[in-house]
């Protein structure tokens, strides 16, 4: 019977630790979601500034001038 609670405790310790693994990887999916808002909030101006100020929210080339946006910081 002792041996039997042992091999048990082990494979509630084994379950455990999946269950711990799990848990972690689910940790890992909101650090990329926050980094994501964080990218949301990173502006991108025209380095002419050809809309006074206008800033845009991800990378690409102004509409006006179609030179590269610049990122704020
Ligand atoms: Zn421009």
């Amino acid at each position: 019977m002792k041996i039997k609670s042992t091999a048990l405790s082990l494979i509630l310790m084994a379950f455990t630790m999946m269950v711990l693994t799990s848990c972690k990887d689910k940790k890992a999916e909101p650090k990329s979601e926050t980094h994501e808002e964080l990218h949301a909030s990173t502006a991108y101006q025209c380095p002419m500034d050809c809309e006074d100020g206008k800033t845009f929210d991800e990378p690409g080339t102004c509409p006006v001038c179609k030179m590269d946006l610049q990122e704020l910081k």
